[in-house]
């Protein structure tokens, strides 16, 4: 059986093609700066042709056409026929309140993404996109809708509601939503797996997504009851770029001082915060630790802030849960930083957590248990796969499997 899945975006177009019995990716590829200045097409498939070069791409039309006619070129086949592609999964960044697990996508459910918009202007149309182009490129075929925020549905009104005037909520749906929710599914998935702990209705878990966006979800038997972004993916912990969780008086304090107009600062927390802000060297861990370890004070500051703030946010989600049994490493950060894993387990060793100091030195990408045998917390590091992911819930929605 074979499973396509596509993310599309404003201006670009990523799909990768799954033999999902085996769970590979025979083909993957990006379209990108579509309908603007320099449009580049990049594939490969799994016999090794690899395609990188400038190509006309106007429209997301024209992207998934280059997708579909690449899969079937008769020269390079990776396909034989449009239809042995037995579904296609959508990557839709908001559901909203409205979506709590994969959709197959319908004129009613598109007409909800487009109720999401507002939360996720600059995602949701071009997921949608991507969704209407399929259906007119690939009829017959089966389009799936699957949501980042879907996960994180499951929490209850006291983790979701902010302290505002209760008429935003009902007006314009201000509530913590969550993201990296395809993520988060995915390792819970894998843990539930691999945990020792019985994997009952009691199982704490905690989800840590570390990547250049990142995220914590507090899953209680499988069931998520916290996540630490919220209405967008701004709140948390402070990421590459992003500022995370701030006093909300920043905002007007700095429009005035600085005489900024709200996108600016909108600007500022989204693009110039986080680790690249406080470092001011870059957003990416690997020039910051390097930075840090020839004794720049500010590089050292921005990991070490990143450290406090993740064990702040695992305790306030130890005590949701009322306790802890499996903490989950993943994503960029998650899967290789042997530095940052450390300093968060340590924080965390009130706990009764430990982990093997060798194996987490010598773990980069790779499935490992970290906790030693008399710890009394697990911790794993799982590597994320957003896109098998979203090829999973698509053949569980459509009880392919
Ligand atoms: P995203 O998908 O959100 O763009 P990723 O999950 O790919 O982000 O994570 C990217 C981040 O992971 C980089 O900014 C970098 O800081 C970190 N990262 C990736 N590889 C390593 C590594 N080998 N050591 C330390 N950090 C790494």
């Amino acid at each position: 059986m074979k499973i396509l899945v596509i993310n599309s975006g404003s201006s670009s177009l990523k799909y990768q093609l799954f033999d999902y019995d085996n769970k590979k990716v025979i083909a993957k590829g990006l379209c990108e700066r579509i309908g603007i200045d320099n449009p580049h097409f990049k594939h490969e498939d799994a016999s090794g042709h690899v395609i990188n070069e400038d190509r006309r791409l106007d429209s997301h039309g024209d992207a998934v056409r280059t997708m579909i006619d690449t899969l079937l070129d008769p020269e390079f086949p990776v396909i034989g026929k449009l239809d042995e592609i037995t579904a296609v999964g959508h990557r839709i960044v908001h559901g909203g309140p409205y979506f709590s697990k994969p959709v197959i996508m319908t004129e009613e459910s598109k007409d909800s993404v487009r109720k999401c918009f507002p939360w996720s202007p600059l995602h949701n149309p071009a997921n949608l996109i991507g969704v209407e182009v399929c259906e007119s490129l690939m009829p017959g075929i089966p389009q799936v809708g699957v949501f980042d925020t879907a996960f994180h549905h499951s929490m209850p009104p006291e983790a979701y509601m902010y302290g505002i005037p209760y008429e935003y909520y009902e007006k314009y749906g201000v509530r913590r939503y969550g993201f990296h929710g395809t993520s988060h599914a995915y390792v819970t998935r894998r843990a539930s797996e691999l945990t020792q702990f019985e994997w009952n209705a009691s199982h704490r878990l905690i989800t840590c997504h570390l990547g250049n966006g990142a995220s914590f979800a507090a899953v209680k038997g499988g069931v998520c009851i916290d996540t630490s972004m919220g209405l967008t993916p701004l709140e948390g912990i402070m990421m590459g770029t992003r500022c995370g969780s701030i006093d909300p008086a920043i905002v007007p304090f700095l429009a005035k001082l600085d005489n900024l107009s709200l996108d600016e600062v909108d600007g500022l927390l989204n693009h110039k915060s986080g680790i690249y802000g406080i470092s001011g060297i870059s957003s990416d861990f690997r020039d910051v630790h390097a930075a840090a370890s020839q004794g720049n004070y500010r590089a050292k500051l921005a990991v070490q802030m990143f450290c406090y703030q993740a064990v702040k946010i695992l305790g306030s989600f130890i005590a949701a849960l009322g306790g802890i049994d499996t903490i989950v490493f993943t994503a960029g950060i998650g899967e290789n930083d042997s530095v940052v894993r450390q300093s968060i387990c340590e924080g965390i060793s009130y706990r009764g957590l430990k982990i093997d100091d060798d194996i987490n030195n010598a773990t980069h990408g790779k499935e490992v248990k970290l906790s030693t045998d008399d710890s009394l917390v697990e911790v794993f590091v799982i590597p994320t796969n957003e896109e098998l992911s979203i090829a999973m819930q698509t053949v569980d929605l459509l009880a392919l499997a």
